[in-house]
């Protein structure tokens, strides 16, 4: 369907890119008015320094932050580039997306389970907490999109053996780990959210996502660490919230972008692995 001509694969994406950078806008918005308890509906958008109402113009996603060039036409101060950022990424994860799923019920799916990873990495990153409505409205999104899936009950019964296989194995390993290092290893946020993207992914890919998972967090860690534990400590409530001091870098970010990455290649990269033994 996607690739009836050039012209109409274009389009679609250009379509899928706009969706994406819009979408993007919308979900950093939401995430910091959830995390600061304020109105998700209500009220317009304002700068962060000197409360100005924001035009139509600055509010076009990634053009507006361009045209700018990042500063409040107002004040002039700089404004967060983490809008400008979740847009860019939503509108490239779109089109590529688009590109694997073709335009399908599963791309349905996908777009909209990438929205609420956006909107978790986005949470997590800045208070240390992964909340459970999200984790629920995970589930509740994977429960209502199973009947537009090719086999409704096959994908039912992978989805949730790739949840509770990840979920449970790291449950496990976590509190092992807690009564050697006498702390808390790994947040059961991180658990819950590994739970969710099984649904999502079935077992093998599921297994394939908490891997990728890993090595993104690490060099997550080593580049962002330090920016992030500083910015922790001045904001110590939340972070005393989250726990334990030792560990300043959230795992959600780094989950989030290991299940676009596994939807996107998972496929692919299980073949190639297994190919390896024939
Ligand atoms: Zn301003």
């Amino acid at each position: 369907m996607l690739y009836i001509s050039p012209f109409f694969t274009a389009y679609f994406l250009i379509k899928a890119a706009v969706l994406g950078s819009a979408l993007g806008s919308f979900i950093c918005c939401f995430a910091y008015r959830y995390i600061n308890n304020e109105s998700v509906l209500k009220g317009r958008s304002k700068c962060d320094k000197c409360g100005h109402v924001l035009g139509i113009i600055d509010l076009i996603p990634i053009i507006g932050y361009i045209v700018l060039r990042g500063k409040c036409r107002y004040c002039k101060e700089k404004i967060s580039p983490a809008s400008f950022l979740s847009e860019i990424i939503l509108a490239v994860a779109f089109m590529l997306l688009v590109l694997r799923f073709n335009i399908s019920e599963e791309l349905l799916r996908a777009l909209i389970f990438t929205c609420l990873l956006m909107a978790i990495a986005l949470i997590d990153l800045e208070s240390f907490i992964i909340p459970d409505k999200l984790i629920i409205s995970g589930i509740i999104i994977w429960i209502a999109t199973l009947p537009l899936m090719p086999d409704p009950l096959k994908n039912a019964g992978y989805g949730i053996i790739g949840g509770l296989s990840v979920a449970f194995g790291l449950f496990t390993l976590s509190i092992i780990f807690d009564k050697i290092k006498g702390q808390e290893t790994l947040g059961g946020g991180d658990i819950k959210l590994f739970f969710v993207t099984g649904l999502y992914l079935g077992p093998m890919q599921n297994l394939l996502n908490l891997i990728i998972a890993c090595i993104v967090g690490i060099f997550f860690t080593f580049v962002f660490g330090n920016s992030i534990h500083k910015k922790a400590m001045g904001n110590t409530e939340n972070y005393e919230k989250s726990g334990k001091f030792s560990k300043p870098v959230p795992f959600g970010p780094s989950i989030a972008f290991a299940t676009l990455v596994t939807m996107l290649a998972g496929k692919y990269i299980i073949s190639w692995y297994l190919g390896l033994f024939y």
